[in-house]
């Protein structure tokens, strides 16, 4: 099982926001793409996630092509993602905001509410559970959406910058989630984040981008290594 860009370029009229993109990411694997502001990140989650369809190149999920499908199709196919800013539905309570994701894939409303349960429960997140999705401390709605894309039952997870905005604990304790939705869930997740410590701490395999290409990659001490990511960071 896995998750494939090769060779994706994507041009806005002669701009090259990505340009020769290849990267891989397995089941149970936590993979990191990093890089400073204006690098790519975004426009590289767009093409995964089907909102932004590939100048060249080629997205595959499984060996399946993905580049061009709609949002939706290539949810179905495995990959779920969560969003920067929560996009929780804020007139339902936590449950119903996971349950109504079951509901779409079909299963009974009360087979739904058992499984959200269950997710919340193993999240360890059941307190929330009859609390109004609006209103919710920062983190919560963070760990909520998280577990709202968990319902899909993902092969692999896409968390948008899960760590904004949150402490260095809050952060640590998030980090304890991406690690266990990796071995227990053995679920492929791509971490895109600014806080590049929690990256290289958690991930097998970073890639970095600058200005639409992948500059390095490798484990933590291959990035902190390079020149050339301390160049891009740096500026100098
Ligand atoms: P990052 O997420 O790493 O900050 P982005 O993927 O948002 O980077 O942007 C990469 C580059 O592509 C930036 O220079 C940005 O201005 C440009 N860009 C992104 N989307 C568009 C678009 N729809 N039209 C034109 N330029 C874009």
């Amino acid at each position: 099982m896995s998750l494939e860009l090769k060779s994706i370029s994507v041009a806005f009229g002669g701009f090259k926001a990505l340009n020769d993109v290849t990267l891989s990411l397995r089941k149970a694997e936590i993979v990191g793409l990093i890089g400073p502001n204006g690098a790519g990140k975004t426009t590289c989650v767009n093409v995964i996630t089907g909102f932004q369809e590939p100048s060249s190149g080629t997205a595959t999920l499984d060996d399946v092509s993905i580049s061009g499908k709609a949002p939706f199709d290539i949810r179905r196919r495995g990959l779920a993602r969560t969003f920067q800013a929560g996009r929780l539905f804020t007139g339902l309570d936590v449950l119903d905001n996971l349950a109504v994701t079951g509901v779409g894939l079909g299963h009974s409303r009360k087979a739904s509410e058992e499984e959200a349960l269950r997710l919340l429960t193993w999240m360890g997140a059941a307190h929330l559970a009859e609390l109004p999705a609006a209103g919710l401390p920062y983190t919560d709605e963070r760990r909520v959406g998280i577990a709202r894309a968990l319902m899909l039952a993902p092969d692999f997870l896409l968390l948008d910058e899960p760590a904004a905005g949150m402490s260095e604990a809050e952060a640590e304790d998030l980090a304890q989630i991406i690690r266990r939705i990796a071995e227990e869930l053995q679920c492929g997740v791509l971490l895109i984040e600014h806080n590049v410590g929690l990256v290289l701490s958690l991930s097998n395999h970073v890639y970095v981008l600058d200005a639409g290409m992948i500059i390095e990659e490798g484990d933590k001490d291959a990035i902190l290594g390079s020149r050339a990511v301390r160049e891009a960071y740096l500026g100098a």
